[in-house]
């Protein structure tokens, strides 16, 4: 009874907690051992020169197979993962798991040039103590060129420590390793980042795409250009899109890569090879292809 009453108590509280914070306690318990249940998964999702229709790398892309609720997608979690520390396990074995499996294309796949493997990390990450280290450590484990890793990053400005946060950026562009700037033109992207942070590539928010706001993605992609960055245009879904984009980017097209539904979506690592093993570059010049991209 005494534990009965004991275990009620705490119940309440922990929903008295999640009420207050929206925190899911039960998800949270279940994420803490997900890694060693290995009940995480990377999906990888290509990225296509609109020059030449190849595949330059992949994006990895977080999912959790979990025991009750099936496969959750990245935006179940990845605020839970933020809010608590979890992010720095998570975070790592992210890093590894594309690491690993970039290294095990490259062996396999020398028609394509240095394949890269692009990884979302977040502005809490970065701050972690011996992240560079520890990526340092990936890295010439798998013997990757650093310059092959990309990380993806959104929201610097607004969180954290900024000098910190720069000071590590600029450690791990040390190491060689290339930056993204996610979901540009959305959210607490600005400018002023363009020019604060070394960044390597922008990668344009698909909503711009969506919408059919191609006045604003000429611009953006202007302004990458005469930045000497290079742009990936995310959420291609129709072959208009696509032939839009490589009307709008025809004299700057060795710069403009492309990611989205039409080419493919995440793919789990064996469908990955697949692709890669079919080789076939995605036909990106004529209107008349179905939206298979192929
Ligand atoms: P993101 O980095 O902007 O990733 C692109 C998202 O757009 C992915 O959703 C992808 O599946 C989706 N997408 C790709 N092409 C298309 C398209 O043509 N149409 C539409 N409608 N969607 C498309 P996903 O995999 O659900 O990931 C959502 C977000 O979760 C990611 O956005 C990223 O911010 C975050 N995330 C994913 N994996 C990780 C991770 O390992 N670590 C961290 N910190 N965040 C991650
Ligand atoms: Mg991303
Ligand atoms: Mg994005
Ligand atoms: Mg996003």
């Amino acid at each position: 009874e005494q534990t009965k009453l004991l275990e009620s108590q705490n119940i309440s509280l922990k929903t008295e907690i999640s009420n207050l914070t929206g925190f899911n306690w039960d998800l949270y318990a279940d994420l803490k051992e997900s890694i060693d249940n290995q009940e995480l998964r990377l999906f990888y999702q290509p990225i296509i020169n609109l020059k030449t229709g190849l595949i330059t790398g992949f994006e990895a892309l977080i999912r959790w197979q979990h025991s009750k609720h099936g496969i959750l997608s990245p935006i179940a979690f990845v605020d839970l993962m933020e809010a608590t520390n979890l992010i720095y396990p998570i975070g790592l074995w992210v890093i590894e798991t594309a690491c690993k499996q970039l290294q095990f294309w490259q062996k396999n796949f020398h028609t394509y040039g240095n394949l890269t493997v692009n990884v979302n990390v977040s502005t809490k990450q970065l701050t972690e103590f011996n992240l560079v280290e520890n990526i340092r450590k990936i890295l010439s484990d798998c013997q990757i060129n650093p310059n092959c890793l990309k990380l993806e990053i959104t929201e610097i400005t607004v969180m954290g420590d900024r000098d910190r946060t720069l000071q590590i950026i600029h450690q791990l562009k040390d190491l060689d390793i290339q930056f993204c700037i996610d979901d540009f033109g959305t959210g607490y992207s600005s400018l002023r980042r363009l020019t604060d942070f070394p960044i390597d590539v922008l990668k344009i928010d698909r909503s711009f795409i969506q919408n059919e706001e191609w006045v604003i993605v000429k611009a953006i992609g202007s302004l990458a250009f005469t930045l000497g960055k290079s742009i990936v245009v995310e959420g291609i879904e129709t072959t208009s899109q696509l032939q839009m984009l490589r009307a709008l980017f025809s004299s700057s097209l060795e710069k403009c890569y492309g990611q989205g539904y039409l080419f493919s979506k995440p793919l789990n690592a064996e469908d990955a090879f697949k692709l890669l093993a079919n080789s076939q570059p995605f036909v990106i010049d004529n209107a008349s292809i179905g939206d298979s991209g192929r």
